[in-house]
C-alpha cells in the first residue's frame, strides 16, 4: 500500500527544492508531521493486550491537523453531524473564492478576511435566495472554508 508518507519520503527533496521558498513555516511544518506520521520516525507508545502477556510498541500519530491519517476520524464524524442536520430540502454546492488581489491581505489578516467572505457569501445567497422567483426560499448553508 502506498501510504502519503512514502509519497513525501519519496519527492520531498525535489519539491523543497522547488517550492521550499513560498511555503509557509505551518505548510513545511505539516509536511514534515505527515512523513513521520506512524512510522519509525515518530516516538512510540507501549500497548500491552488485556488477556496475555503480549506487548509491543506502536509508532505514535502525528496528530496534525492537516493529516489525513489522523483526521480521518474526524472528519467522519463532522459528515455524519452534518447528514444528521440536514432538513428535507434541496442541497447544492455553492463555491465562493477569494481574489487572488486578496490573497496577500488574507494571509496577513485570515481570520478578518475569511470572516468578511463568509459574511459576503452568506449575504449573496440570501439575496439571490429572496430575488430569484424559481427559489423563493430562506436558504441555510454549511460552509467550509479550504484554504488550500
Ligand atoms: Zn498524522
Amino acid at each position: 500500500m502506498i501510504t502519503l508518507a512514502s509519497v513525501i519520503d519519496q519527492f520531498q527533496d525535489d519539491f523543497l527544492s522547488e517550492y521550499q521558498n513560498r511555503l509557509r513555516p505551518n505548510q513545511i511544518s505539516a509536511l514534515h508531521a505527515i512523513k513521520r506520521c506512524r512510522t519509525q520516525m515518530s516516538p512510540v507508545m507501549q500497548v500491552n493486550c488485556a488477556d496475555c502477556d503480549y506487548q509491543t510498541f506502536v509508532p505514535h500519530s502525528c496528530g496534525h491537523r492537516n493529516c489525513p491519517h489522523c483526521q480521518h476520524h474526524d472528519c467522519q464524524q463532522w459528515i455524519e453531524r452534518q447528514v444528521q442536520r440536514q432538513v428535507p430540502a434541496d442541497y447544492f454546492m455553492n463555491t465562493f473564492t477569494l481574489p487572488a488581489q486578496l490573497r496577500p491581505l488574507a494571509k496577513q489578516n485570515p481570520r478578518l478576511v475569511y470572516s468578511m467572505m463568509f459574511d459576503c457569501a452568506w449575504a449573496t445567497l440570501q439575496s439571490f435566495s429572496k430575488n430569484d422567483k424559481q427559489l423563493r426560499g430562506d436558504p441555510g448553508a454549511i460552509t467550509v472554508l479550504h484554504t488550500h
